[in-house]
């Protein structure tokens, strides 16, 4: 089995306990790697290794100079793309074809920030104070907890980490007990970059410890978190008792809203990339659909016959469309599902249970019609391959069924008015609406939720100012003495 170790102050080390977890392939249902089980004593010497680093060489480096380590990082990552994906198959599952693309592209994010180091500057504010010049900086926050899920474990982790170096902060990462390795094989290729000890530090460790002692430690300036809306929630209540800044990247139940003047071909196939593609595991699933009612039957035919279709088997094979679910808990839990759809007398167009042939973690593409409104599959977030279809008859029902849940991550409209088009991406409550399109993600364009989907957005160029604190300075112009018992 391959051994993974912690990754703190510039070394890879053991738990200080001497611990370790071994990590499983969903696909084989088999443990590949042994991974160090960290704890809060681990949390305490990386949180003191990325205090240290902000005010030894790292903190002493210009902005160019951290642009041009990124940028070394960006090439190191591409080198090493291959590598990155296949740790992240092995733990995960995901298709090595999406992985594969997903570590090739990490690279933009790094370069984009790259690109913003330098121009992160303040601002002299013209105020209605002749006898003083007032100026802005943008200084780091300090230390960032990042804490991630095991959907897109680099990804994810890069949408904090590019803006936080950018910005000069350091950095504690807790990946996910279920995919840890990558994120401790970039720790290595950080290092390789030139970036000083102390800058990037890993904890990985079983169950809940390592997250919650990173997310309350007092050491900690600003936690970025991406995982489920319940874990969010005990990350920011942690968070809130030091005051410490959070964002707060969460689950979805984003809807696809399709007219009856859209492409239904292309709908079918937005439809299918939304829910089906990484089996669902995605936090922007598109897993309710919403169709006018007059073409919903055509359309519903149109996704099962391509759901019925897709390739489920090994992840690593270039032909498989749907690998294994990523873990032994999320299986049981979409299983949980189709029994709950069953009970609540929903209609299963296709899929509802396991692939019991191919071992592993496997279910079949699923499609629910004639749900009642309460139905689980509506209301919860799956994190499967099971997309719930509801129909409509006007512009107004399709709106207000798609805004009829707490979150408000993405969402999908299908038509060809462009007229419509505009007015419902307006009305939708949510971060993300494609038109026409669905599944779509870039460095420069900032993602994240409303409502319980989350707080803040990552990505774009605003994203770097998060992991900084404006300071105002106010320069005295006059050489005067003033009434010291008046506001100045
Ligand atoms: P999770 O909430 O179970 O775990 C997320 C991370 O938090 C893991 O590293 C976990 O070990 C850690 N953790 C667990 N308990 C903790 C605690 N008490 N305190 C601090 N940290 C703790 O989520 P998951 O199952 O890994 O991921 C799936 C969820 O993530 C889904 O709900 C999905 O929608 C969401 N997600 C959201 C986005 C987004 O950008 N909005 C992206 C991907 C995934």
């Amino acid at each position: 089995m391959e051994q993974f170790n912690l990754y703190i102050d510039g070394k890879a080390v053991p738990a200080a306990s001497g611990r370790t977890y071994e990590s499983e392939d969903p696909y084989t249902g088999k443990p590949w790697a042994q991974v160090a089980d960290g704890a809060a004593e681990d949390v305490d010497q990386a949180v003191a290794a990325a205090r240290a680093a902000l005010s030894g060489p790292w903190g002493a480096l210009t902005p160019p100079e951290r642009g041009e380590l990124l940028r070394k990082l960006a090439a190191l990552i591409t080198r090493d793309a291959e590598r990155l994906a296949e740790l992240e198959v092995r733990d995960g599952g995901k298709l090595m074809r999406e992985m594969s693309g997903q570590a090739k592209g990490l690279s933009a994010w790094y370069t984009y920030y790259a690109g913003l180091v330098d121009k992160l500057q303040g601002e002299v504010i013209p105020t209605g104070k002749p006898n003083y010049l007032v100026y802005t900086r943008h200084e780091p926050v300090g230390v960032v907890a990042a804490i991630t899920p095991w959907n897109s474990p680099l990804l994810l982790l890069t949408w904090k980490l590019a803006p936080a170096l950018a910005a000069g902060c350091t950095i504690v990462v807790k990946p996910s007990d279920y995919t840890p390795t990558s994120t401790v094989a970039l720790a290595e290729l950080i290092t390789e970059a030139g970036f000083p000890p102390g800058v990037f530090n890993v904890i990985t460790g079983w169950g809940p410890e390592t997250g919650k002692a990173l997310s309350s430690h007092p050491g900690v300036d600003r936690v970025a978190f991406t995982g489920s809306t319940e874990t969010g929630r005990a990350v920011a209540h942690a968070a809130a008792d030091n005051i410490t800044s959070v964002s707060l990247e969460l689950g979805g139940k984003s809807a696809q809203v399709v007219f009856a003047d859209a492409d239904l071909d292309a709908a079918a196939n937005g439809l299918i990339a939304g829910v089906f593609a990484a089996a669902g595991q995605t936090c922007l699933a598109g897993s309710r659909l919403l169709v006018e009612e007059s073409v919903a039957e055509a359309l519903v035919e149109k996704v099962v016959e391509r759901a019925n279709q897709i390739v489920i088997g090994d992840p690593r094979a270039a032909g498989t469309e749907m690998g294994p679910l990523a873990n032994d808990r999320q299986y049981a839990k979409v299983l949980e599902h189709f029994k709950a759809a069953r009970e609540q007398g929903v209609t299963i167009a296709c899929g509802g249970e396991a692939v019991s042939e191919l071992g592993g973690y496997f279910v079949r593409p699923t499609v629910l019609t004639n749900l009642p409104a309460d139905a689980r599959a509506i209301t919860e977030e799956i994190f499967g391959p099971v997309l719930a279809v509801s129909t409509f008859s006007s512009e107004d029902e399709a709106v207000s069924l798609a805004n009829g849940t707490p979150y408000g991550l993405a969402g999908s409209v299908w038509t060809k008015d462009v007229h419509r088009a505009h007015r419902v991406a307006a009305r939708l409550r949510a971060g993300t609406v494609w038109v026409n399109a669905y599944r779509a993600v870039a460095p420069e364009v900032p993602f994240g939720g409303m409502g319980l989907s989350g707080i803040g957005r990552e990505n774009g160029a605003d994203a770097i100012l998060d992991y900084t604190e404006t300071k105002a300075v106010w320069v005295e112009l006059s050489g005067e003495t003033r009434d010291p018992f008046t506001l100045g």
